[in-house]
């Protein structure tokens, strides 16, 4: 604390020196030190932190009063820290910095001090083959661009914004609370240190107006809902000139297809078959990202099996290959009121040439005849119906 040169002195001006002193002596050294002007100049720019911390101690009222009482030690007791680095600085003082403007070009240079456009986001919805394939999309998006009217300052023309007399166009206001000075962003000129008296008509003060424009969109194949992509300055331009726009945003929503369920890269499909179908084996045509395609059922396929279509799912968005496509087998049971009295009557005759063998956990996969050919044949006699047969083959067990 005691190696700190004293405010006043540092900025070159008497103790008694007004508001529009303090801040005249504080541009000049500012200027003066301005690490864009003295690049790589450490000494220049302690002297740049310097001339800042006392800027923002003699400005501001309340702070002026405990440094004149108490020197340095008044400022810091109530929360006062300095500034951690020089972006700290131009952001405390943007109103100072951007009032330069282009009479000193060294400031735009920097980029940092020149605000951003906004971010937009926008949402898009695809389908789930357009998703696969990858695809285009021209979309109209509305950005915000200055108005024309008033050059984007929100003021009507031959008006000028006023400096913000609630907070003396710091943007900021300190608020005491208990023995903290807290400082929080001015409500009536919302931080920007200027209030618009007479609003520009087209604008409404805002100093943007919306304008549509198209954004081509390239969707990359294999991309999953909720995914967002970024185009890098296609956002709402920045509100001062030389600025970098912001980006845009595009969230994706891939809507649900009814016919595949999406795991990742691999898709499913459910192949439908009739229980002769799988008993028998037979062609069957299932949907991919392509287009139908028809696949060889193997006889005896068993319900809830795969078929497995390699390379047939979704690519990966990231380039890392092509998931799989994969065919879950349902065997469908008609409902009684399905069956015509005929065919009843075949599946009653057809039911004990397939009936489940009474030892059906040790052989489940050989043919019941196979190993019991006496029992089947005696059981064919009384032609029990098929859960009889499961019911009296879990008793056995
Ligand atoms: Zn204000
Ligand atoms: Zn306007």
């Amino acid at each position: 604390m005691s190696t700190k040169r004293d405010y006043y002195e540092v900025l070159g001006i008497p103790k008694n020196a007004d508001e529009g002193e303090i801040k005249k002596a504080y541009r000049r050294l500012a200027m003066e030190y301005h690490p864009d002007r003295r690049p790589g100049d450490k000494a220049a720019e302690e002297k740049f932190k310097e001339a800042a911390e006392a800027y923002s101690v003699l400005s501001d009222t309340e702070k002026r009063q405990l440094y004149d009482r108490y020197g340095h030690q008044g400022p810091a007791q109530s929360g006062f820290q300095g500034f951690s680095g020089i972006d700290d600085i131009f952001s405390a003082f943007a109103d100072i910095f951007g009032g330069f403007g282009g009479g000193f070009s060294g400031f735009a240079g920097g980029g940092r001090r020149v605000p951003r456009g906004d971010d937009m986001e926008i949402e898009l919805e695809i389908t789930l083959l357009d998703a696969a394939k990858g695809c285009r999309r021209e979309i109209e998006i509305e950005r915000h661009i200055a108005c024309d009217d008033c050059s984007g300052s929100g003021a009507k023309a031959g008006t000028q914004p006023q400096r913000c007399r609630a907070c003396g166009g710091r943007g900021q206001v300190a608020h005491q609370q208990g023995f903290f000075v807290i400082s929080t962003t001015c409500r009536p000129c919302q931080g920007k240190g200027t209030v618009i008296v007479d609003k520009c008509n087209t604008c409404k003060g805002s100093g943007r107006v919306p304008k549509k424009g198209m954004v081509n969109l390239t969707i990359p194949a294999g991309i999953d809902d909720g995914q967002k992509l970024r185009l890098s300055n296609q956002g709402d331009p920045s509100p001062a000139p030389g600025g970098e726009s912001g980006d845009l945003y595009v969230h994706i929503h891939v809507a649900a297809d009814p016919r595949f369920v999406r795991d990742g890269d691999n898709l499913w499909v459910d192949g439908k078959l009739s229980f002769a179908d799988a008993v028998l084996g037979c062609r069957l045509e299932v949907p991919t990202p392509e287009g139908p395609e028809t696949i060889n059922v193997a006889a005896g396929t068993q319900p809830m099996s795969r078929h497995v279509l390699r390379g047939r799912g979704m690519p990966n968005v990231r380039g890392r290959g092509q998931g799989d496509l994969i065919v879950r087998f349902i065997v469908q049971v008609p409902q009684p009121q399905e069956l015509s009295t005929e065919a009843r009557e075949l599946i009653e005759k057809l039911a004990p040439h397939i009936a489940i063998a009474p030892s059906s956990a040790s052989s489940a996969s050989s043919p019941p005849h196979d190993n019991d050919p006496d029992k089947d044949e005696a059981e064919d006699d009384k032609e029990p119906g098929l859960f009889d047969r499961i019911l009296r083959g879990r008793k056995k067990k």
